[in-house]
């Protein structure tokens, strides 16, 4: 599912995020900046282990943050790697949230990278309701790029049907 916001594409996609070809992909990341489980230890696999040296190098990463690295063995050109919060159902947790896109986005610019993909940050092992979740991630990317008008493309990555389904009611109601 694609829709236009200032000029960019803002596309839905259910699937795998390191197949994805893009000039950068996000990890949702721990303050360690390790090879974890979920999406992270899947993105770490398939961009061999030059990027967990990387990842030692610059070895910390505060939530809401981001780091840029370069994407090794993926499609990727570069792994951006930010650090969602553990949900605790504070109102914090979408502050920080909210931060973790808006950073990455940032950092894409900065960077002069055109396409970015998303993966659904803090809603697997950190525990965040996806359905919570989906309203502050769509809503910072519709503000980020009604403000900035770049990067040209912004794909959410969801990993199952359920996900990608919540996602996509949450950006039809933001639209309207
Ligand atoms: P967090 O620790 O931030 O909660 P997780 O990796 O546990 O991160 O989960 C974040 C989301 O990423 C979950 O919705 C999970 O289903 C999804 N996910 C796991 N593997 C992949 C993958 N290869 N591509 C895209 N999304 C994935």
């Amino acid at each position: 599912m694609d829709v236009k916001v200032n000029e960019c594409t803002l596309r839905l996609v259910k699937g795998d995020i390191t197949e994805r070809k893009v000039d950068a992909i996000v990890n949702a990341a721990n303050n360690k900046l390790l090879p974890g489980g979920g999406v992270c230890g899947a993105i770490h696999k398939a961009a061999g282990e030059g990027l967990a040296k990387e990842c030692a190098r610059i070895g910390f990463c505060e939530t809401g943050d981001a780091v840029i690295t370069k994407g090794y063995n993926l499609p990727a050109k570069y792994v951006i790697h930010t650090v969602g919060p553990v949900y605790s159902g504070s109102k914090r947790d979408a502050f920080l949230l909210s931060n973790c896109y808006k950073n990455s986005l940032k950092l894409a610019v900065k960077n002069s990278l055109n396409s970015i993909a998303f993966p659904s940050i803090s809603t697997g092992i950190f525990g965040y309701p996806v359905e919570k979740a989906s309203k502050v991630a769509l809503s910072t990317i519709v503000d980020f790029l009604k403000a900035n008008g770049k990067p040209s493309l912004v794909e959410m990555v969801l990993f199952s049907d359920s996900d990608f389904e919540v996602y996509r009611q949450v950006l039809e109601g933001l639209l309207k």
